[in-house]
Order: structure tokens, then sequence, then C-alpha cells
């Protein structure tokens, strides 16, 4: 499931803010942001606009970017996105807007994503260097890495209620995936959303410090995805000395399907490639959104830095309806959040 960074969305209740009158805070899915009070009643739709959004540049939002000083409303700096902040002491993560103040496509429903309607854009963190060329696309067996925030789809906690569980740590770093395409029997050390080419940069040096190839001729059909983190990367908030590599999926591209948590830890020793670490781990899944965000925040091991949160997989992969794909999600810890966001 792609993200909306813009859609309609019901107002699901509205809690007052001790002591202040002006603003109220509405919940959206399992979002809260802060709304002007009396705008929006319970039940009401709106246009909500999620953290990392960019909005278009109109003259209704500027008063987002503008100064009270300000002789009328500015341009929209460069760059401007919907962060988490703290409002009166609330956590305010997103933006509500009444459906009225934007130009919307007829009979406009729960959950219509207006992201490209409304030129909405995603901020990215800056790209470090040493990511490698380009050597072509992704490998067409292998699915991208990716996950959803639990407030964004908070069905998913009852989907995975009273399952085996397995919580990992979210590494923070950069997505790789290796593989050997069946097409060719050529080995592809692969970022994001592309294969890179063989050279001095992260991928490759991860592939050979790691021997991924030499692991992966011994069963081809999988493919390895993981997290690369070390100095370069990001902003190195595991505190590691070198490059790691961090293994989360094992996925078979004969089969097209995921490997168990279990499965994919034997292999994964059995190639000695570290998996991330197990946060928890339990044999009925009863977490609430709360939990689980209280259980995201933390530092990571020996260092000062917040950690970015957690992932939440069921042990035995499952499909999601809601996901439309796997049934895998994440909570980021809000004390991540509103740091990043200073
Ligand atoms: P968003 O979609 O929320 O805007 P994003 O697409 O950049 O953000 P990330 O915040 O990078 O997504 O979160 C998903 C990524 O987290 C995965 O693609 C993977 O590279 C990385 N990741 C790090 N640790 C883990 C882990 N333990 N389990 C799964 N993925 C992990
Ligand atoms: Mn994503």
């Amino acid at each position: 499931m792609e993200r909306k960074l813009a859609s309609v969305q019901r107002v699901l209740a509205l809690h007052p803010i001790e002591n202040a009158d002006a603003i109220e805070l509405a919940q959206i899915n399992g979002w809260q942001c802060v709304v002007k009070k009396g705008e929006f009643t319970p039940g009401a739709l709106g246009v909500f606009f999620e953290i990392d959004a960019i909005p278009p540049d109109l003259p209704q939002l500027a008063f987002l970017w503008t100064s009270r000083n300000a002789d009328g409303p500015q341009p929209r700096p460069e760059s401007f996105r919907i962060k988490t902040m703290r409002l009166r002491g609330a956590l305010s993560q997103g933006l509500l807007m009444p459906l009225s103040q934007f130009a919307l496509p007829a009979n406009p429903s729960e959950g219509d994503d207006l992201t490209a309607a409304l030129g909405v854009g995603k901020w990215e963190p800056a790209i470090p260097s040493g990511m490698g060329d380009c050597r072509g696309p992704f490998p067409p067996l292998v699915r991208k890495t990716d996950e959803m925030r639990v407030q964004s789809v908070p069905g998913v906690l009852d989907e995975l209620r009273g399952l085996p569980y397995v919580i990992t740590l979210k590494c923070d770093g950069t997505s790789a995936t290796y593989c050997i395409d069946p097409r060719t029997d050529e080995f592809h050390a692969c970022g994001r959303n592309q294969s890179i080419t063989e050279g001095a940069n992260h991928y490759w040096n991860i592939a050979k410090k790691y021997e991924i190839e030499a692991a992966l001729r011994t069963a081809p059909h999988l493919a390895v995805q993981g997290e690369i983190c070390g100095p370069g990367i990001q902003k190195n908030r595991l505190g590691l000395k070198s490059l790691e590599f961090f293994a989360f999926t094992v996925y078979n591209q004969q089969q097209g399907k995921y490997l168990s948590h279990d499965e994919a830890r034997a292999f994964l020793e059995s190639a000695n490639l570290p998996m991330v670490p197990v946060v928890e781990e339990g044999e009925s899944f009863d977490h609430t959104q709360e939990s689980l965000l209280a259980l995201a925040e933390g530092k990571y091991a020996g260092t000062s830095n917040e950690r970015e949160g957690i992932v939440i997989r069921p042990r035995v992969e499952r499909n999601s309806l809601l996901l439309a794909g796997r049934l895998s999600f994440k909570a980021i810890s809000n004390r991540f959040l509103l740091k990043e966001g200073e």
C-alpha cells in the first residue's frame, strides 16, 4: 500500500487541550492533530495531510509558513514540510483542513487519495554519498522494502491480534536487497529502488564484507533484504564504527513468498548474516497503538541517540487485506520525530 500524503479523512473524535481555548485535537485514524476549535464536528470529513507532506503553495495554506509580522501571505519556503510538533503541550501530527478549502473531484469520500490531485510532494532525507551508480531496474521478482505507519492503518492491529509475533528494531540506515536474477544468473546488489553497479559503494562494500553472493549461490532462489547502517549513512544513529548489515527479510523468488521469521533466521545464521535485533516476541499479539508507540521509544544500545522505532510482524507470514500485501508495519518513535523535526 502506498502512503497517502493527502487524503479525505473522517474526524473520529475531538478532544480539548488543557489551557487552550482556540485550538483542540482531532483524531484521524490513529493520528491526532491540532485544529481550530469549532472548525470540525465529530464525523466530519476533511483533507488530511500526513507528516512529511510538502503541501501545495496555495494562499489558504500560507498561514503555515507566513510569520505573524509579515505584510501578507509569503511563498512557501523550499524546505517546508508537515512535521511532528507540540502545540500547547499537545502532540500534533498532520494538518486537517475543511474540504471546502480545496477544489476537489466531485463527491469526495473517506480514504480518497488526494496526493496527486492536490500536487502534494513528499519530504525525503538528503541522499548520502557512496550510494553508487544505477545499473538497472530493481529485480522484477523481488518486492521493494517498505513499511506502513500503524497510525495510518490502525486496523492492522486487529489483523495481528492473537497471533504469534516478532517485533524488531528499526535500524536507521539505508535499504539494501541482494539476489541472483534467475533469468540471467547474475548477482545484484540493490538500493531502495534500483540495482547498483559494482564498485566502491555501500551496497557492494557490504556484499563483499559479508560474502553475500557466495551465500546466495547456495540458495539462488532466495533474496536477502536488510538495512546498511554506519558512518556516512543518515546520522549513524546506531553509533557504529564501520558499515554493518542487518537483515530483516528473506524472500523466495521461485515461490513468490516471504520466509517466516524462523525460516529466515535459520538461513541467515547458516550464511553468517546478522539480523535486525528482536525487541519483543510473543505467542499472542495484544498490543495497542499506544503500547507500541511506547515500545518504539528508547535509545540505540550504547548511544544517546533516540531510536527510530520498531517493525511489527506475525511470526509466520500472512497477507493483510488492509495493506493489500504482507502484514507488516512500523511504529515510529515520537521522541525521534520531535527531535528530527527541530
Ligand atoms: P515513509 O513511507 O513512512 O514515508 P519510507 O518509505 O522512507 O518512509 P522508512 O521509514 O525508511 O520508509 O521505513 C521502511 C524501511 O525501514 C524499510 O524499507 C527498511 O529499509 C527499513 N528497516 C529498518 N529496520 C527494519 C526492520 N527491523 N524491519 C523492516 N524494515 C526495516
Ligand atoms: Mn514508504
